[in-house]
């Protein structure tokens, strides 16, 4: 059972959206959410209707000019006092996250204060937009080149980091000068709720923050075809974030943060200790429900027997628990049936075509997992790219491992892919290190850690993972336009 002060906390935001400055009832349908660790309804979100799509539009479009006409100090004081805010109530929004979600506490309660973290950090870069002066071809000219906010922000975001996604876009959006209108993912919606009330406490102005919940194909959709929405941020599946450049009936600022499908490489060099590590951690992390998860590791034949046995053993060590009466476990439930089965189902294609079990390939037993979505942390060897496992993103505890002889067919694996977020290597040797991270075609090359992300260096995929970046400066540019005034002052001519 959900326990009483988290029935509390969401009874308050059950059905709200937050639009002009307050929560209002919404009008459309109910949904149910459901505790996916217990399959326990702990809410229900209103599907917005056209109606309040416009309202939050509306009021967006109206904030949007008074928001950007303030110092960025300003902004910056708002955005620093949101991040106080968020940071002292970390416990009871983690505890609503895990409710939703299933990842369990603590995990949830990191997730929170790295989204303070992030109100801070674009709180000091809204301080830091600085201009440029072109030099001209002829004299008495001057070039300025300056920034400007792109106006109003439709933020369209998943389920698996339901802080995170949301803060990201929130914060550079507020710090840029730019309003914005957030659909959050419908199984997560609590946690967008009480960051808005977050907003609202911090006392940033009516109409700069609305959040709307409902169905991306109808809710999310519509803030994609409005012609008062300026930019898309989109955090989500390749699938989607292909429709919404295809279906978009205006020209718009796009970012796409899509999917991966994240190689390892291990090569004869590894500290394999440090790889077993680096592996468990971030193949298993979250359920490996993150874009950035390992989801295939190809290990130099010399060191393959010794790494399977260190990540089957690592693997089966890690402990799988209700997120909300265990906070430390390792893994929580999967925050729905749908990424459940899908992993299921990259399992059974993978046994199928002759990869061999090392660990896992249940749910855990037990009374305590019956209504859940939970699954055993599971590793399959000598996998082939005839595999799912190897070939698509599985978004689930599952992570495939294959042997390899040179590095060069290493790289040519690791990049036999449509997707292009993150990789990740494990090697000593400084010319396995530089070959690597030259050959390695992502957006991201993590090298003997698994923390591709930091939050002031710039985050993005290739090909198919996407476009544009968060985190950093390149993250901030994506909320700007840029305006060049050349201007004839005559001075020198
Ligand atoms: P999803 O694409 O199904 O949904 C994402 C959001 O889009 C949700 O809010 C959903 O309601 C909305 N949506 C759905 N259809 C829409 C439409 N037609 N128009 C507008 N909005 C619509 O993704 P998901 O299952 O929630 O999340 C998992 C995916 O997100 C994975 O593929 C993962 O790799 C990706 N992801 C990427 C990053 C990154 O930074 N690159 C980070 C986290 C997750």
């Amino acid at each position: 059972m959900t326990d009483q002060s988290i029935r509390e906390s969401i009874a308050a935001l059950d059905g709200m959206l937050f639009v002009d400055g307050a929560f209002r009832a919404g009008q459309g349908a109910r949904l149910p959410v459901q505790n996916p660790a217990t399959g326990e309804i702990i809410g229900h979100i209103a599907a917005a209707t056209a109606a309040e799509v416009e309202a939050a539009v509306q009021a967006a479009r109206r904030a949007f000019r008074p928001w950007a006409a303030e110092l960025p100090k300003a902004r910056a004081t708002l955005l620093h006092r949101l991040g106080d805010l968020i940071a002292a109530d970390a416990d009871a929004m983690a505890r609503i996250m895990t409710a939703e979600q299933g990842k369990p506490v603590n995990e949830a309660r990191g997730e929170i204060l790295k989204l303070a973290e992030a109100c801070h950090f674009y709180a000091e870069e809204a301080t830091r937009v600085l201009g440029e002066i072109i030099p001209n071809d002829q004299p008495g000219f001057q070039s300025l080149v300056t920034r400007e906010p792109v106006g109003v922000v439709g933020a369209i975001t998943p389920w698996n980091y339901p802080a995170e996604l949301v803060g990201w876009k929130l914060c550079a959006s507020l710090a840029a000068g730019c309003t914005i209108v957030i659909k959050p993912a419908e199984i997560t919606p609590f946690t967008a709720l009480a960051i808005a009330a977050k907003c609202a406490a911090a006392g940033i102005p009516a109409g700069v923050v609305n959040v709307l919940t409902g169905k991306g194909s109808q809710v999310g959709q519509a803030l994609v075809e409005h012609p008062q929405v300026d930019k898309i941020a989109f955090t989500g599946s390749s699938a989607v974030g292909l429709h919404i450049q295809q279906s978009c009936p205006q020209v718009k600022r796009l970012s796409l943060e899509l999917g991966g499908n994240c190689p390892l490489i291990v090569t004869a060099s590894a500290d394999v200790a440090a790889a077993v590590k680096g592996a468990a951690r971030r193949s298993f992390r979250n359920c490996g429900q993150i874009c950035i998860a390992i989801n295939r590791i190809y290990v130099h034949r010399s060191v393959y027997g010794a790494f399977l046995a260190g990540l089957g053993k690592a693997a089966e060590g890690l402990r799988v628990a209700n997120g909300l009466t265990d906070p430390a476990a390792d893994l929580g439930a999967m925050a729905s049936a749908e990424p459940l089965a899908k992993t299921r189902a990259h399992l059974a294609d993978a046994l199928e075509r002759g990869a061999r079990l090392i660990a896992g390939g249940s749910a855990p037993e037990g009374a305590e997992y019956a209504n859940g979505h939970f699954f055993r942390p599971t590793v399959v060897a000598d996998c082939t790219h005839d595999m799912l496992v190897m070939r698509e993103e599985t978004f689930g505890p599952l992570v495939g491992v294959a042997p390899y002889d040179d590095l060069a067919e290493a790289t040519l694996l690791a990049n036999d892919t449509p997707y292009g977020l993150a990789s990740y290597v494990y090697a000593r040797d400084l010319t396995e290190i530089a070959t690597l991270s030259a050959g390695l075609d992502y957006g991201n090359v993590a090298i003997n850690n698994v923390d591709a992300g930091i939050m002031n260096a710039p985050y993005g995929g290739r090909k198919q993972s996407g476009v544009g970046y968060e985190h950093g400066r390149e993250g901030l540019l994506e909320y700007f336009n840029f305006k060049h005034v050349r201007l004839h002052h005559g001075v020198g001519a």
